[in-house]
């Protein structure tokens, strides 16, 4: 520790305790940093607000295998006049399905086994950052309190109070996202669906993933724009109620709903003065499915060692924070920005018939192989742009969207 450091009661404050505070608490923690995470809940894990998938690569990160309820081996992906997409192989696991109470729950006993300590029914009300630290006037269990730490990160969730009071800048895409939990539905085992159209997810997709003993989570996300003044709700009927698919429907009982936003696209500015964003806060979800957990979880270990250095020393400024994030967040930035451009000229800017005719492409046998050979939901990218090289019919919608962006 540098001698010349103020007397700070901790050395990083993260606001929220979701799966990316918790884990950024505890790769700090675990760096002998002094660490307070804010919940303003009186619990972790709620309200619960996702699909619950969780990469195996994010969940090698924090093992929390006992949280898993259903291993998915791929994806049955429906095009809007039915053309079936079959990605992913039996027997080869592609992602988990997890507890989100007991998933968070999980990562934030861990960031307390390294020293991490956790305040339940906290959340900040001003904050101010001088030269030598962040001085923060909070609410805990009702009382007011006021405590100095060398950095503040806001972990706090798509709505963030630390982005807005800090004005950090907004995500680029506010996505809204509805979803259920049912018993009845028919899927095959250890495969999710997903439903496509504009009459059902204009611009993005809906889902059925299995979430054990019996039961799946039917969802949907679009944003605001594309919705066009219907409730996602709407949409979510017009699913169940899809001439196509309304059999399959038919006997579900609906158990859960539940809505929320996902924000995709990294805040201008996601570091300033003694203050960082990750997670969600920072607009981390990826363009492609809205995941959120392993971006955030990527974010911090991208950073972790320098920023734990930097905390050491008390060298928090802007400009040190920018030198030490910068590379892997531009790096971050420059793929979620590759992706929604992917995606956008794939699926999300395609009328239904364009999209059908899209499906009819991905539905041959070497497309299916290439995206099973390529595919990776951590990683859209790498498989985007062979689609547009290798498949004819895509070269030409390639040129008309910019060769550039996707390119660079
Ligand atoms: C319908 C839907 C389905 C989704 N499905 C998936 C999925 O399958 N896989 C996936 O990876 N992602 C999914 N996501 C996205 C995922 O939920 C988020 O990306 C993820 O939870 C982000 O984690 P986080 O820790 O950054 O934020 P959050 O999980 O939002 O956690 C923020 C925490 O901060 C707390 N907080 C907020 N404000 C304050 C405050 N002022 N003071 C103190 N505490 C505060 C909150 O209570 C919360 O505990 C989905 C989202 C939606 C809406």
């Amino acid at each position: 520790m540098d001698d010349a450091s103020p007397s700070t009661d901790w050395d990083v404050v993260i606001v929220g305790a979701g799966p990316v505070g918790g884990h950024a608490a505890n790769l700090l923690a675990q760096r002998g940093q002094r660490v307070l995470l804010l919940e303003e809940h009186s619990e972790i894990g709620r309200p619960f607000q996702c699909a619950g998938l969780v990469t195996p690569n994010a969940m090698k990160q924090v093992g929390l295998f006992d949280t898993i309820l259903e291993e998915v081996d791929g994806a049955l992906i429906h095009g809007p006049s039915g053309t079936l997409v079959p990605v992913g192989t039996s027997g080869k696991v592609r992602t988990y399905v997890v507890c989100r109470k007991l998933f968070d729950e999980g990562v934030v006993k861990q960031s307390m086994l390294s020293g991490a300590t956790l305040w339940l029914n906290s959340k900040p009300i001003h904050a101010e950052a001088n030269d030598d630290c962040v001085v923060i006037k909070l609410t805990n269990e009702g009382v007011e309190k006021e405590i100095k730490t060398k950095l503040l990160i806001g972990c706090d969730g798509a709505h963030s109070w630390t982005r807005r009071y800090f004005k950090m800048g907004k995500p680029k895409e506010l996505m809204i996202g509805f979803q259920t939990e049912v018993v009845g539905y028919k899927n095959r085992e250890r495969w999710l669906e997903m439903y496509s159209g504009s009459s059902i997810a204009p611009g993005f997709f809906a889902w059925v993933i299995p979430s054990g003993n019996d039961s799946c989570r039917i969802g949907l996300w679009s944003t605001a724009d594309r919705l066009d003044g219907k409730s996602i709700e709407e949409c979510y009927h017009s699913l169940l109620n899809h001439p196509l698919w309304e059999d399959r429907f038919a006997d579900i009982k609906e158990t859960a709903r539940y809505c929320g936003p996902v924000p995709s696209g990294m805040v201008k500015k996601p570091y300033k003065n003694r203050v960082l964003l990750l997670g969600d806060a920072a607009g981390m979800a990826k363009p492609t499915t809205g995941g959120g957990i392993g971006p955030g979880f990527e974010q911090i270990n991208g950073i972790v060692d320098k920023l734990s250095l930097a905390i050491d020393s008390n060298n928090l400024t802007e400009s040190n924070l920018k030198n030490i994030a910068k590379s892997h967040f531009e790096k971050m930035k420059k793929d979620q920005n590759r992706a929604r451009a992917l995606r956008n000229l794939l699926v999300s800017d395609c009328e239904d018939i364009e999209l059908d005719h899209n499906f009819e492409q991905f539905a041959k046998p070497e497309i299916i192989n290439l995206i099973n050979q390529i595919g990776d939901i951590e990683k859209p990218v790498p498989l985007g742009m062979a689609l547009l090289r290798k498949v004819p019919a895509f070269r030409k919608m390639a040129l008309k969207a910019g060769m550039k962006l996707i390119f660079s």
